[in-house]
């Protein structure tokens, strides 16, 4: 099978399982755990912030940075196709109490004017706008990225407004490689930021939230009340840090297949394409033709698997675990599948 289906299908190869298997351990809830202490450490160093915290997943990053900002009837402001509206089984309004004011970007990204008018009147009817959530890369937008001025301006608008900012930082090492901004200038923004470790960069599991002492203090108490706090998590720290040391810059290469990809999928009628920012390639069919589901499904029963969005698109990411050789086959697959 050829997996396009997410950056998350990566397994780790020999090397990273070697790093795991010899990992040092400790009680990482009594924060004892000497490699998840490593890791963080690491983490709080690459993203220029004073702590960083080890946690299962991106998802409990964004509830537990939320947590930290907001009170129950808060307003976080994000851009309509924005993860933590869709794909996280709505758990700012389940555990927080807090919603979401979505906004109409353009390709993921919106503007310092559009958060300005987003923000809400003093005022007791209203929900209190707390938050302004930046995606980078802005996935279900495309795999693209925000502009660091757009970045900076938004996030120095939120400021002046008295709004917390936040990065969900998923596939933030995308960003870096591909626009030559180192990721600490992207973090200097925010006052919470996080990565996550089995998207591109690799590993099984994982993601870091950082931000300042105080932050990262107070996410303490919610990593424990969420059920974040974990044991020997070393084992998988250890896959994590061996990412951040040998899978960041090679990111490059799942770009260069992405836009390889696009290409090949271009040529084929039948098919409409955007153009890649990074390792994402949506795709659709032309209307009349084959349906979106369909085609997918004869992609499936050919070796090749890519996601189908709600809104009818298809999604095809590059990553680790995909060699320019697979990106030629898929091409010449979805050309068989379209004959
Ligand atoms: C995957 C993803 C998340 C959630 O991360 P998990 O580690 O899967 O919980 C959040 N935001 C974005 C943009 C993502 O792509």
């Amino acid at each position: 099978m050829i997996n396009l289906y997410s950056d998350t299908a990566t397994r780790p190869g020999p090397r990273m399982r070697q790093a795991m298997a010899e990992a040092e351990v400790g009680d990482e809830q009594l924060r004892a755990d000497p490699t998840v202490n490593r890791l963080c450490e690491r983490v709080a160093e690459m993203l220029g912030t004073e702590r960083a915290m080890f946690l299962p997943t991106g998802t409990m990053c964004n509830q537990i940075a939320l947590r930290v900002h907001c009170e129950p009837g808060d307003e976080v402001i994000l851009e309509e196709s924005a993860h933590n509206r869709h794909y996280e089984t709505g758990a700012p309004a389940a555990l927080l109490g807090v919603s979401h004011l979505p906004v109409a970007g353009n390709a993921g990204v919106f503007d310092a004017a559009q958060l300005k008018s987003s923000i809400r009147p003093a005022g007791h009817h209203f929900p209190r706008s707390r938050v302004v959530l930046i995606e980078q890369t802005a996935n279900l937008a495309g795999g693209t990225i925000w502009p660091i001025e757009t970045l900076e301006d938004v996030c120095r608008t939120a400021a002046e407004h008295g709004l917390k900012r936040h990065l969900d930082g998923a596939r933030l090492f995308n960003a870096v490689v591909a626009e030559g901004v180192p990721a600490d200038r992207y973090c200097r923004a925010f006052d919470s930021v996080w990565i996550d470790f089995s998207k591109g960069l690799g590993a099984p599991v994982g993601a870091a939230l950082a931000g300042s002492e105080e932050f990262v203090e107070r996410a303490w108490r919610f990593k424990h009340q969420f059920g974040g706090a974990m044991r020997q998590a070393g084992i998988i720290a250890a896959g994590a840090l061996y990412a951040l040391e040998h899978n960041i810059e090679r990111l490059r290469e799942d770009h260069e297949n992405a836009a390889l990809l696009a290409g090949g999928l271009a040529q084929i009628s039948g098919l409409e394409v955007d153009a890649p920012s990074t390792n994402m390639v949506f795709f659709r069919t032309t209307p009349g033709g084959l349906g979106a589901s369909e085609l997918a499904e004869r992609l499936r029963r050919r070796g090749v698997a890519v996601s189908t969005m709600a809104d009818g698109r298809l999604r095809a990411v590059t990553h680790l675990d995909i060699e320019r050789a697979d990106v030629l086959r898929a091409v010449e697959t979805a050309q068989g599948c379209l004959e």
